[in-house]
């Protein structure tokens, strides 16, 4: 199974201005697509279980899921906020939303065969050697992310016990062109 985050991974939104024409709307937001997404979604979508788990609110996530998947796209869950775990940071202050991928396993999913692409490592404190993490994305038009991330699922797709990877280490593994084995 592959779990997508939205927000800084496939797009971006904003309501104060984006660096070009917004691709859609959300509400008052409007949003970016990230470069080569459309072919990226339908690379996941061909070869693994795809989900979809965003901590903003479950009529965005909607929404977006609508403007960037095919309307015949299944997904093994769209979550939202409410399915994060909310959590004080150190000073109090600063809320963090947590995906503990326990739930994924309480659907029947085995752990060794879910990969979760995200910006923010934060969030998979609790299993980061599940997390395939991406660099964040704010609109800028050359960014190549999920072509060279389309590179290494395709590598990886078939590998055994997935979080005997490293993939934290995923763009140097890319780099060394080897075969991609978990260790
Ligand atoms: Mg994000």
């Amino acid at each position: 199974m592959l779990i997508l985050d939205l927000d800084e991974t496939l797009m971006h939104a904003s309501m104060h201005g984006l660096p070009r024409a917004a691709d859609f709307r959300i509400g008052p937001y409007g949003a970016l697509k990230r470069p080569h997404v459309a072919e990226f979604i339908e690379y996941c979508l061909e070869h693994y279980t795809l989900a979809v788990w965003t901590s903003s609110s479950d009529t965005y996530a909607q929404c977006a899921v609508e403007a960037l998947f095919p309307a015949a796209a299944r997904l093994a869950f769209l979550w939202a906020r409410d399915h994060c775990a909310m959590e004080l940071r150190m000073d109090g202050l600063e809320v963090a939303w947590i995906k503990n991928l326990q739930q994924v396993e309480q659907l029947g999913y085995g752990l060794d065969r879910v990969i979760a692409v995200d910006d923010s490592p934060e969030k998979y404190c609790y299993q980061p050697e599940n997390l395939l993490p991406c660099k964040a994305f704010y609109g800028d038009s050359q960014d190549r992310e999920l072509l060279d991330l389309t590179h290494y699922l395709e590598r990886v797709k078939s590998a055994g016990d997935l979080r005997r990877l490293e993939l934290a280490r995923w763009k140097e593994q890319l780099g060394r062109g080897a075969a991609i084995r978990p260790g």
